[in-house]
């Protein structure tokens, strides 16, 4: 049996940086070049629970989704390029850290914070910070902040780096690395979700299974003693490290003699044996009634004067204030939360490899964790954040990319493609070997 995904936590931060927190201004330049590396060990990992970490300017959300968010395009960046020159800070964010208080401490101004900010509307990536990971800095003259790097693993940063006086802009940094598959399995005993914890399977993970099998099987009453599950996950690793992604390529359930079963297909959905769709076709707009588009999604947007990149990774609609938002698919809350310029938003992560997000509201009505159906009443739209009107913007991410979702190939599909039944037909059988092997765990 295998131990549930590490995920990373703070540890020793707060020794080797507290004391440095607290130190006057000047001495905290003098110690930087200490503290660099005495904070570049960041391989601490924990297989325990999150900490919480709030920030009063951010609410920096605690459990990283597995599946990878929104970026333009994915880019592989060779390692060298980015060790050309040295970052002047390195600081591993800790539980209790505020965004505004790392920027204080480090002797860097509000001002460029806001202006990263702004920024990060279009991405979202600060909102996903915790404890663990770590933030990177390059400072010009003043101290004026001229690159900050997010490392959320070895496998994800995100990079703003400055154009001109008053703004940054963003990439996205994936490394694929490799991928490797491990069967887990377990009889049910208890709840479904004790008996999958047990077996090494996450929250996450857990709350996917419920979310992909809710509409033929009733978690809470179905399940009895002797049931049991086999799951096979794919994990991450880049130099041979875990990044904590995963992925379920395959989920089995057998219930009272009766077989459930869930394959990932290579276009991001799960489909049952038959390949049959598991999940239902996907609303194309977010309301009941369709509003006048007032900006389209445009990912290679120009800002007209400044010429500085700044995509437009949604959809906006002109609902009044209070039109009510629905979710446009069968999924689970991953994020509900406030941006200072996207405002109050909420993340939904849908089977497979399917994200959305809806900004500028003015009311969730959803919390984090919370199964949720497609068309469910999920928000009030709003004008919260930076906005010039009440609108709704939304965005539909297919791995870990946005994508436009008033033309997007979305998921209407009930079943897997005759063109593609073979390839799937491979991949069921080669799964289904593997979910064999998941047996029972070890005692
Ligand atoms: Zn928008």
């Amino acid at each position: 049996m295998r131990k549930a995904p590490e995920k990373f936590v703070e540890l020793m931060v707060g020794t080797v940086l507290e004391p440095f927190a607290r130190l006057p201004r000047a001495h905290k330049l003098a110690l930087a070049s200490t503290v660099l590396l005495m904070a570049a060990v960041i391989g601490v990992r924990n297989n325990g629970d999150q900490e919480s970490l709030s920030l009063p300017s951010l609410n920096l959300d605690r459990t990283p989704v597995a599946i990878p968010e929104d970026a333009p395009a994915p880019v592989a960046e060779a390692p060298q390029a980015k060790a050309l020159s040295l970052p002047n800070f390195e600081y591993q964010i800790h539980s209790g850290d505020t965004l505004s208080g790392i920027f204080d401490h480090l002797g860097v101004s509000q001002a460029a914070m806001y202006q990263v900010l702004d920024s990060d509307q279009e991405i979202l990536a600060l909102d996903t910070l915790k404890p663990g990971d770590t933030l990177r800095f390059w400072l010009g003259e003043d101290n004026e902040l001229q690159k900050l790097e997010l490392r959320f693993s070895l496998a994800h940063q995100v990079i703003f780096s400055r154009v001109d006086d008053s703004h940054f802009e963003f990439k996205k940094v994936d490394i694929p690395g490799t991928w490797q598959s491990d069967a887990l399995g377990g009889e049910i005993n208890g709840s479904f979700y004790l008996s999958a914890q047990k077996a090494g399977l996450s929250e996450n993970d857990i709350a996917r299974i419920s979310s992909l099998f809710k509409d033929k099987l009733n978690f809470a009453r179905d399940l009895r003693a002797g049931d049991s599950f086999q799951v096979v996950r794919r994990s991450q690793f880049v130099d041979g490290e875990a990044t904590g992604d995963t992925e379920l390529a395959a989920i089995r359930i057998n219930n009272r003699g009766k077989e459930l079963n869930a394959f990932l297909f290579s276009d991001g959905s799960y489909y049952d044996a038959d390949g049959q769709s598991l999940a239902r076709a996907f609303l194309r707009y977010p309301t009941a009634r369709h509003y006048r588009v007032s900006s389209p999604f445009n990912p290679h947007r120009h800002h007209p004067v400044t010429g500085r990149y700044a995509p437009h990774n949604g959809t906006d609609f002109a609902t009044p204030s209070g039109t009510p938002v629905l979710a446009t698919a069968d999924g689970v809350v991953t994020r509900v939360t406030n941006h200072p310029y996207a405002g109050k938003y909420i993340v939904i992560e849908h089977g497979g490899k399917y994200v959305s997000r809806y900004l500028h509201l003015s009311r969730a009505l959803v919390h984090k964790g919370q199964l949720v159906s497609r068309g469910q009443k999920i928000a009030l739209s709003g004008a919260t954040g930076r906005v010039t009107g009440p609108h709704l913007h939304y965005e539909l991410h297919i791995a870990g990319r946005p994508v436009n979702p008033m033309t997007a190939k979305i998921p209407m599909a009930a079943s897997v493609e005759r063109k593609d039944k073979p390839a799937f037909e491979a991949e069921v059988k080669q799964l289904s070997a593997q979910l064999d092997q998941a047996g029972q765990p070890a005692a």
